[in-house]
């Protein structure tokens, strides 16, 4: 160190780490699983890596395992309550495994961080660091997990050769994520999640474009002169989903399984660029199927602005329930509770965004009496929810709206919240007088992102 900051250059590493003795070192790379008398570690990684995956991290932590090749690393405190959420890690890595080839890391860990870290998870190879926001306490936000564990093949093998091809590390994974979903816990609810990409695909369009930068829409984007961080926006990850999607249903699934394999095995350890992909595939489907790809399906998804007309939609069965429940509500203020026992985060999440733009107290108290959402510990369906407590200024919950923003550094929740408020004079006082009280607990990366907003 230092090295060069860029995904297209490997490297294999090795480091000695000394640390005071009641703590324990970690890194992307072979692992202690226990503390020593000396407080001094060896790490070492001998698969090449690129420098954005060269990661250490320095805790009271302690590890539990899962399998004989999984486990997970965090605080004494909340390292049960991890190890029960990630009950399922060993399924996933065997369903990935099935799907597109053997795991070439030998271990896979997760690190559970404080609740500071700004982003949900980022896929170190061997050791995946996580929010603990997705410690729910019923195992509903793991596909974070399967997210993360998806880079092991496309991000962590097959890389990104620049930052403009971003989507090529994001796309791939979030369909290989929504497989390994499939997988586990079946297609109905592969779809909820798919639909919910879809609602957040839609709404970044549309502030995107509003923002003047229509351009970042398309998949292969031009960072040149400017922060890669940019490029890091629901494109890469949803739109570059949808767009492997339509592959899939138009060519089909065994065709495209076949494509996935094949990529991974043949380009391991190297990195790729848009072009390269585009080469592969068409040969690929042309040498193996004999078939021809259209390439106006490379053309209006990776080098268009906006969503293409063709954009695979998702139909998930459980929401057309909630939006029966909803539709009921709407006109007679009633709802039966018996219908959303057994509701996961996701059709809460997708109750909670379809609600009327306009709600009376009455109304929020009552909402709030269904769904417990002020106290919830479920940070997506409180992020959800306060968005709507803002709006309205249902003052009742504000208490809980300020500890949620103190507790709470991951900017995916953060941004939201902060940007609602800043919309009015009042809303502003109150974030700025949260800011100041959250801010020294905030990581960097969201100090960064909120001072030139909220700092006095
Ligand atoms: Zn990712």
């Amino acid at each position: 160190m230092p090295c060069q900051d860029s995904p297209g250059i490997r490297f294999t590493y090795s480091a000695e780490v000394t640390v005071p003795k009641d703590l324990l070192p970690l890194m992307s790379a072979t692992n202690p699983q226990q503390k020593n008398e000396k407080g001094i570690y060896q790490f070492e990684m001998k698969q090449p890596i690129p420098s954005y995956l060269l990661a250490m991290s320095v805790g009271d932590v302690a590890f539990k395992s899962i399998s004989d090749r999984s486990g997970i690393y965090a605080e004494a405190s909340v390292l049960d309550s991890a190890v029960w959420e990630f009950a399922d890690l060993e399924k996933m890595i065997a369903g990935a495994e099935e799907l597109y080839g053997a795991y070439a890391w030998e271990r896979y860990d997760v690190l559970v961080l404080p609740p500071s870290f700004p982003f949900g998870g980022m896929e170190n190879p061997r050791l995946t660091f996580a929010t603990p926001t997705i410690l729910a306490g019923d195992r509903s936000l793991t596909s974070l997990i399967a997210h993360e564990l998806a880079h092991s093949w496309s991000g962590n093998l097959v890389t990104n050769a620049t930052w403009d091809d971003f989507w090529l590390n994001e796309g791939f994974t979030v369909y290989f994520e929504h497989r390994i979903m499939e997988k586990l816990y079946g297609a109905e609810y592969a779809e909820m999640l798919a639909s919910l990409a879809l609602q957040d695909l839609k709404a970044t369009m549309v502030h995107l474009t509003a923002d003047s930068l229509v351009e970042d829409t398309k998949l292969k984007l031009n960072l040149k002169g400017r922060n890669p961080d940019d490029g890091v926006t629901d494109i890469a990850y949803n739109k570059g989903y949808f767009f492997l999607r339509s592959i899939e249903e138009k060519y089909g699934r065994e065709k495209f399984d076949a494509f996935l394999n094949e990529y991974f095995l043949a380009n391991a350890f190297r990195a790729m660029n848009t072009d390269g992909f585009i080469q592969q595939i068409n040969t690929f489907y042309k040498e193996t199927f004999s078939v021809e790809l259209e390439e106006g399906i490379f053309k209006e998804w990776i080098f268009t602005t906006g969503l293409p007309a063709s954009c695979p939609q998702p139909s998930a069965r459980r929401f057309q329930l909630v939006e029966k429940v909803l539709a009921q509500w709407k006109k007679s203020g009633q709802i039966d509770k018996a219908v959303t026992l057994g509701w996961s985060t996701h059709e809460w999440l997708h109750f909670l965004n379809d609600l009327p733009a306009s709600l009376t107290d009455t109304q929020l108290k009552a909402l709030d009496e269904i769904g417990s959402f002020t106290r919830t510990h479920n940070a997506e369906i409180a992020s959800a929810w306060f968005v709507h407590v803002i709006r309205h200024r249902y003052e009742q919950a504000y208490p809980q709206l300020e500890t949620f923003l103190i507790h709470t550094g991951r900017r995916k929740f953060l941004s939201p919240l902060y940007t609602e408020l800043l919309k009015t004079e009042e809303g502003k006082i109150f974030a700025q007088k949260v800011y100041e009280k959250a801010r020294p607990n905030y990581h960097f990366v969201a100090t960064n992102t909120f001072d030139p907003l909220l700092k006095k």
